[in-house]
């Protein structure tokens, strides 16, 4: 399967990691757009949330024990953060592999501009 982040799952593809568990892994992102910026993903390949079915909610439940984790590893869990996922064209997702963005470190400002 051609895709860039199960490549990184298997090592095929380096990545500066910062979590590893059975099922989960988190690397900092190549072109961050914070000062912290994390992808954390299921290393299962899940084309986006579109897909994310009833077996997968323990995967789900898992990301956001790890965002937890990354958050206060990075030292941002009391100033603050974003866990963003991006689904579709109109979502602008770019990778096809489901992950989410942890962004902090700064204030990120309104969604709503
Ligand atoms: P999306 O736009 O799909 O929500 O997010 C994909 C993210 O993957 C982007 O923020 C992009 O910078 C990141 N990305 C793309 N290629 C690589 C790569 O080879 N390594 C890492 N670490 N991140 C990547």
């Amino acid at each position: 399967m051609d895709c860039l982040f199960c490549k990184i799952v298997e090592g095929t593809i380096p990545s500066k990691k910062v979590f590893e568990s059975e099922n989960i892994l988190a690397f900092h992102d190549i072109t961050p757009a914070a000062p912290t910026h994390v992808l954390i993903i299921p290393k299962k390949h899940i084309p986006s949330m579109n897909e994310v079915s009833h077996e997968d909610m323990s995967l789900i439940a898992e990301i956001h024990q790890v965002a937890q984790q990354v958050a206060s590893d990075m030292g941002v869990s009391e100033s603050g953060y974003r866990l963003i996922n991006n689904c579709g064209p109109d979502g602008e997702q770019t990778v096809h592999h489901l992950h989410y963005h942890l962004l902090g470190g700064a204030r990120l400002g309104t969604l709503t501009g």
